[in-house]
């Protein structure tokens, strides 16, 4: 009985209609699930208070990609989902004498990055129709496109690449005045369209040496730069993307457009343990030097993928 009354307190939280109170702080901090967009999942909670959590990742730097953006020390995964995230000290209190405790080491953790146009995984998604309707290549907009696209209620999918590998030869041949809503991530996002960053990877095995480029930190680097090869030109730099903006579009955005933001895109109790662990902190790290971000680890479903 007492788990069950613990259980309705932390309902109320993630309701956001919840009063503070200190007894829910005693084990697990509340914050840990406030934001949480994903269900919260009693038996969750149950492992988590039980001990019975399979793995605690701790001391790390990581980059929840939820509602607030938040940055916590460590997070617990119960079988392939997060259980909990909060503070270091506090997710080692959870554990149990069959819990594995991985320290981070400080290193930076982002959610799993998510590729919304890959050839192969595309039309097997079409195929599952698990996908939003949505605009494929919507990297050359229009005035007031951004409305229709919303009218619709459709996502778009766009590739930050084509900028950096091709902006120089548009801009030359097409002219400032055409080339002004090329890829308008400023105004897309001010206007509250849904979109996600896809490669258009198609052949080649070399994330920089493909056709079509498909490493996601050149991708993120890109919208926050504007920059493309083979000149000095910044392509219309109100049009950038804040850190924060560019982390999310190849995360939870991009889950949003694939429809499966319910189960991946973020860092938060209930969803898949898929994530990251990259080479340093893109949030802080000189914007030039994101581009050249590494992968360190990749976890999904809260196991390790060796590759
Ligand atoms: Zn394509």
């Amino acid at each position: 009985m007492r788990m069950t009354k613990r259980f309705e307190k932390r309902k109320c939280l993630t309701g956001q209609t919840g009063v503070p109170d200190e007894d829910s702080m005693r084990t697990i901090n509340r914050r840990s699930f406030l934001g949480t967009s994903a269900a919260l999942l009693p038996s969750l909670l149950l492992a988590a208070e039980n001990g019975g959590l399979d793995a605690v990742f701790y001391n790390g730097n990581i980059l929840t990609v939820d509602a607030g953006f938040r940055r916590v020390e460590a997070f617990a995964v119960l079988r392939d989902r997060i259980a909990v995230v909060g503070s270091s000290a506090e997710m080692l209190a959870l554990a149990g004498n069959k819990t594995r405790k991985i320290d981070l080491q400080g290193k930076t953790v982002l959610p799993g990055i998510i590729d919304t146009h890959a050839y192969p995984v595309m039309a097997a998604m079409y195929e599952l129709r698990f996908v939003r309707p949505g605009i494929c290549h919507g990297n050359f907009m229009f005035p007031g496109a951004w409305d229709a696209i919303k009218s619709i209620d459709a996502v778009i999918d766009m590739q930050p690449a084509w900028l950096y590998l091709d902006g120089a030869t548009l801009f030359d041949h097409f002219g400032e005045k055409r080339m002004k809503w090329f890829q308008p991530y400023r105004t897309l996002l001010d206007n509250k369209v849904r979109i996600g960053g896809g490669s258009d990877h198609i052949f080649k095995i070399e994330p920089e040496r493909a056709i079509n480029l498909y490493n996601p930190f050149l991708g993120i680097w890109t919208v926050l730069a504007r920059s493309p090869r083979w000149t000095d030109r910044i392509l219309t730099p109100e049009q950038k993307m804040n850190r924060e903006e560019a982390i999310r579009f190849y995360t939870l955005d991009s889950a949003y457009v694939l429809r499966c933001e319910k189960k991946r895109g973020s860092l938060e109790p209930g969803k898949l343990a898929d994530f990251i662990v990259i080479d340093r902190d893109i949030l802080r790290c000189p914007i030039d030097d994101v581009r050249e971000t590494k992968v360190l680890e990749t976890w999904l479903g809260g196991k390790k993928i060796a590759f």
